[in-house]
């Protein structure tokens, strides 16, 4: 872009901005931040809270040597509007307006606005307590009340109350775009509600005639109706649950374009939105269609579209009516990610993306009386999570678990179950930090995660889990939408990554192949191998920054065990040994605490074969269980390095079971 058209653009998005509901506002928003300790914004999705605001802070509010700071439960969402905020005041990004995420960091000395992720900003509190670079936080989207938001209320409140009286007070503003904010505005002690006033068109609201049983297979079917029904630069926003089922969408939605019947028809333009899309690739959703063009944009999205990012000229929503959520299932103690039917409001809040700048439409896979079962509000992420995490994070910063001011408690069961898990990594004792539990502190990883990287140095293999922790991060790196054709060319491709025994090793001789790679054939490569390039940089930059987490506590760096997998193994067997599951005389797998049934997945390399015992990494959830990353465990090995195995009876059993 040279720098005229850039300024034409920044003088076309400023005369958009001047009608933002919260440009409109302005001066009364200024006045009620600047009197108030803690304000509560609510405004409908596209009002320009995220984008406006901080911008109202660091101009009328903040001290010179102080910084505000923005959460969002997403990293595309932090990223995407970290970007057009700097845009909107003319710098480059990671000059003045920049942000950080889990392994980017697009932030300097001078950086005064900053956008993170909620769990980012969790993890600088760790660091520094008191958050003194900060004279203003915002909680953005507190309505999703992800885990990480919901513990930052109870780290933000107590910083608050501790730097009250000081020389630099915190100021904490809470957004969110749904109405009830009494819960957030009661923890605060009654802070002042202000409610934006928005505007939202008329939206008729279609729901399917029968129950849905396939949400897919009709998704696609309306939107090939629709397409042939609306006028052209109508444009639709479709909402899915993931970066594969959004891909295969795509892929079958190019099919209605290459269909002669429909020649009469306007091009459909597809754009995806999900969380691991390089940021260019993102921003093209908000890129407008040529002025000329006959065609029709279509958005596939995760929920990231339901309130975090504003997309225009949306006419139509077409809603699955289910989100993908991380669960845990305390009789179980298994995590899994699963996809749920979304919540009432959620419903209400995707109808309403159609309806932003004129009268629009949305077409619900649902029928009404799907609808009405649905809950009407989503269960916090903290009372269906695994606390594993949770309860490290809270005792780094020298609190109890027990006893923190949870916006909503969890249960005290969830609570003691995540201290046995932290107990048996040996992360703590007796509730109490060890040495190995606050280096497991200083990575943005579940515990597990960092107990292998931990422990793989006795195993002589810190490399290889280092990597393969790496690839575990990204999404896959194996391309799985594709022809029927080219999943046989893609099969063989394949072939000289796999290994008999494990998924991780699998997923290791790939990084390892694609590392060897020169720089500037990596993606010509990437393609011919069938490999997802862009998950596989992710995975090389989580790499670089769980390395220098490494060397900073001073581990031996460099280890590899080379083409013996032994090692790997049994190091993963050190942080996952609750993780398993055996076979039992009639081929089902069962997990081995609780005795579930679950299936192996269709895409591990060992789905033909029936392995004794294996282990998993991710547990999916579709139709029923499924585990997804597998290795093949020896039971010879349990014994020593499953801790307290002689305490534990299901593990007796597994190794006394016959083959
Ligand atoms: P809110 O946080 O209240 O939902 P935002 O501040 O995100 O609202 O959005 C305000 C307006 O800014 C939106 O109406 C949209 O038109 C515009 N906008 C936001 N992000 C982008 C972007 N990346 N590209 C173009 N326009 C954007
Ligand atoms: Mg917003």
């Amino acid at each position: 872009m040279n720098d005229l058209s850039k300024m034409d653009l920044v003088k076309y998005f400023d005369d958009e901005r001047k009608t933002l509901p919260v440009t409109l506002q302005k001066e009364k928003l200024c006045a009620l931040i600047r009197e108030h300790e803690t304000l509560i914004i609510v405004g409908e999705t596209g009002s320009g809270k995220t984008t406006q605001i901080p911008q109202i802070v660091y101009e009328n509010i903040l001290q010179p040597d102080e910084d505000v700071v923005v959460t969002q439960p997403r990293r595309v969402a932090a990223i995407s509007l970290a970007e057009r905020v700097s845009f909107e005041v003319n710098t480059e990004i990671g000059e003045l307006v920049g942000y950080r995420v889990r392994f980017i960091d697009r932030t300097n000395h001078f950086t005064k606005i900053k956008f993170m992720t909620d769990g980012m900003l969790l993890r600088t509190a760790i660091l520094e307590k008191s958050l003194s670079a900060y004279g203003c936080i915002i909680l953005d989207e507190a309505h999703e009340r992800t885990v990480n938001t919901d513990i930052l209320f109870g780290i933000v409140k107590k910083v608050q109350f501790s730097r009250k009286n000081s020389s630099n007070p915190l100021k904490v503003i809470v957004m969110s775009a749904t109405m009830n904010a009494d819960l957030f505005a009661d923890y605060f002690g009654n802070a002042q509600i202000v409610y934006l006033q928005g505007r939202l068109y008329d939206i008729k609201t279609f729901h399917a005639k029968k129950d849905v049983e396939d949400y897919f297979h009709d998704t696609f079917v309306t939107i090939f109706q629709l397409h042939k029904e609306a006028p052209e630069r109508h444009d639709f926003l479709v909402f899915l649950t993931g970066q594969e089922e959004i891909e295969n969408m795509a892929l079958a939605i190019e099919h209605i374009n290459q269909d002669s019947v429909l020649r009469n028809y306007p091009v459909i333009k597809v754009r995806t939105l999900y969380a691991s899309l390089p940021t260019n690739e993102q921003l093209k959703v908000f890129m407008p269609l040529e002025p000329n063009e006959f065609a029709r944009k279509i958005i596939l999205s995760t929920n990231i579209a339901e309130t975090s990012v504003t997309l225009t000229g949306i006419k139509y929503v077409i809603d699955c009516g289910k989100v993908k959520v991380r669960c845990f299932h305390p009789e179980t103690s298994m995590d899994a990610l699963k996809i749920e039917n979304i919540s009432q409001a959620q419903a209400e809040q995707r109808a309403g993306r159609a309806g932003r700048e004129s009268d629009g439409y949305c077409y619900r896979i649902y029928s009404k009386k799907q609808y009405d079962e649905m809950n009407k509000d989503p269960v916090p992420e903290i009372q269906r999570c695994n606390l594993g995490n949770v309860v490290l994070e809270i005792l780094a910063m020298n609190m109890d678990p027990y006893k923190f001011d949870y916006i909503n408690s969890p249960s005290m069961d969830a609570i003691d179950q995540a201290y046995k898990m932290l107990e048996t990594l040996g992360a703590t004792k007796n509730n109490i930090l060890t040495e190995i539990g606050h280096k497991m502190t200083k990575y943005p990883l579940d515990p597990r995660y960092s107990k292998i990287i931990l422990s793989s140095i006795s195993y002589g293999c810190l490399e290889d889990i280092v990597n393969i922790v790496s690839i575990l991060s990204t999404d896959s790196i194996f391309v799985s939408s594709l022809s029927e054709k080219k999943r046989k060319q893609a099969e063989d491709a394949h072939i000289k990554f796999k290994s008999s025994i494990s998924d991780h090793i699998m997923l290791l001789k790939t990084f390892r192949a694609y590392r060897k790679i020169r720089k500037d054939s990596k993606s010509s490569w990437c393609d011919d191998n069938f490999l997802n390039v862009r998950n596989l940089e992710y995975a090389d930059r989580a790499r670089d920054q769980i390395l220098d987490i490494c060397r900073y506590l001073h581990l031996p760096i460099g280890q590899s065990c080379g083409e013996n997998f032994d090692p790997v193994r049994k190091c993963l067997l050190s942080g996952f040994f609750e993780n398993l599951a055996y076979i039992t005389p009639e081929k089902k797998y069962l997990t081995v605490n609780a005795k579930k049934e679950c299936k192996i997945h269709p895409t591990s390399t060992l789905f033909h074969s029936y392995p004794h015992c294996v282990l998993y990494t991710e547990i999916i959830e579709t139709s029923q269980p499924y585990m997804k990353y597998i290795t093949l465990i020896d039971k010879e090995w349990l014994v020593d390095i499953v801790p307290n195995f002689h305490q534990r009876h299901n593990y007796q059993v597994l190794v006394n079971s016959n083959e």
